[in-house]
């Protein structure tokens, strides 16, 4: 089993300095970082204004940048060192920028046209020890990285406080949707513009909610615990931007439309808070026209619930239960979300069979990574497991690492 070692090692902000030197000549005005992360539970809940907990990996992207006083970017990544790219922020428009200078791009024009037209061009130089495509967040770890360095350059005064932060998050997020492309909710760019080291972010995402109360700190010590997050990445095709999430999202939608609610979280808060949830669960559904549609709804509304009964149990050491919301989390996104495949329903059958307290796919689905809550010591028995059970199926081999919550977006130099 392959280790992910990288982003452990404390050279990525040197890297990202030494080739924006290589390439642009001189130093840069400084070095910012971002996480990527795992969500623990609340999956495709994000747009259904509902609650999720993710955790930031330690794995950051780095960012060495310039500013400049014309409206051009230059860009450099380590993934592609020989090839810099260019853009201009002067008459862009959305979807202007292809390739995966769209992300960072994005970031500058979003804030421009949000309210910061101080923001100019600038040179950067990108390092990322997030694992690319793997549904651990490497493009918010990117575009968050590149806000915080924006924020700096131009002087935007937004990366000391939350609500700043909010702000950021949101030139993130509009930069993935409107620029790259990609539909995203924004559970991925609060996290790493959000952790805090130790703890999970319960985020809710009910869009009524400031800054201030849309966020709870809740500690996640897996040492005390005595416990371990292994995190298989299971290396299979991961593509959100095939029509598949923009579908989810859209069947959401109209459910909650067919419902008379605003958004599903309105469901399933009356569900939840209901004397008997499955009879008001079953009487929801009742409601709506056809198979397919019930079943998504299903997923959202109980996914919702599990999120406070995970941190409840957590918190008072029932990591037996904490485990089992785990499974039923996945199994419910694999039958009535349908949002699994082969590799991420094997990784989690072998961690489940290997000990774990419970396992589940994290992120949006259709390949990427799953999540296995274990005894401290027990990871990487698990990952073995998980890696002879792929063998023995013809796929891929899978990589692994242990996580720990860290921390959210800095500046590093
Ligand atoms: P995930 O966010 O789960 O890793 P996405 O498909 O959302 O997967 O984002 C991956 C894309 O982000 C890549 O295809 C690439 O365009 C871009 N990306 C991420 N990190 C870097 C990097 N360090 N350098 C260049 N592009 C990157
Ligand atoms: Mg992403």
């Amino acid at each position: 089993m392959q280790a992910w070692t990288q982003g452990a090692d404390g050279q990525g902000a040197s890297k990202a300095r030494e080739l924006f030197q290589k390439v642009y000549g001189g130093d840069p005005q400084g070095v910012w970082s971002a996480p990527g992360r795992v969500n623990l539970i609340g999956e495709h809940t994000d747009y259904n204004a509902g609650l999720c907990l993710p955790i930031a990996l330690p794995h950051r992207t780095y960012v060495a940048a310039s500013p400049r006083t014309d409206s051009r970017v230059r860009l450099v990544s380590t993934m592609d060192p020989e090839h810099p790219v260019q853009a201009d922020l002067d008459g862009l428009q959305a979807r202007g920028v292809r390739g995966w200078a769209a992300y960072p791009v994005g970031v500058a024009w979003a804030l421009q046209r949000d309210g910061f037209p101080q923001v100019r061009g600038f040179d950067l130089a990108l390092a990322s020890c997030v694992p690319v495509g793997s549904g651990l967040s490497s493009s918010a770890a990117m575009t968050c990285a590149v806000a915080l360095a924006l924020d700096d350059l131009f002087d935007l005064g937004l990366g000391g406080d939350e609500a700043g932060r909010v702000r950021l998050v949101q030139a993130a997020i509009a930069s993935e949707n409107d620029m790259a492309g990609a539909s995203t909710g924004g559970m991925d760019q609060s996290a790493s513009m959000r952790c805090r080291s130790g703890c999970a972010l319960r985020l809710d995402c009910r869009p009524e909610l400031d800054a201030m109360s849309n966020v709870r700190q809740v500690p996640f010590d897996l040492e005390a615990a005595g416990l371990e997050l292994l995190v298989v990445d299971t290396r299979a095709q991961h593509q959100l931007n095939d029509g598949q999430y923009d579908q989810r999202r859209a069947t959401c939608e109209q459910a909650a439309q067919l419902l008379g609610v605003a958004n599903l979280r309105q469901a399933a808060d009356q569900v939840n808070g209901a004397a008997d949830p499955p009879s008001a669960l079953a009487a929801l559904l009742e409601r709506l026209p056809d198979e397919t549609m019930r079943r998504r709804v299903r997923h959202v509304v109980s996914e919702i619930g599990r999120v406070d009964r995970f941190i409840e149990a957590f918190g008072r050491g029932d990591y037996v239960l904490a485990g089992r919301l785990f499974n039923a989390s996945h199994d419910s996104l694999r039958d009535d979300y349908e949002v699994t495949c082969p590799e991420l329903d094997e990784a989690v059958d072998a961690a489940r069979q290997g000990g774990a307290y419970g396992a589940r796919m994290t992120g949006g689905g259709f390949g990427g990574s799953i999540i296995a809550l274990a005894d401290a010591g027990k990871g990487s028995d698990l990952a073995r497991d998980v890696a002879e059970r792929f063998a023995s199926k013809g796929f891929k081999a899978p990589r692994a690492l242990i996580a720990l919550p860290s921390s959210a977006a800095v500046r590093e130099a």
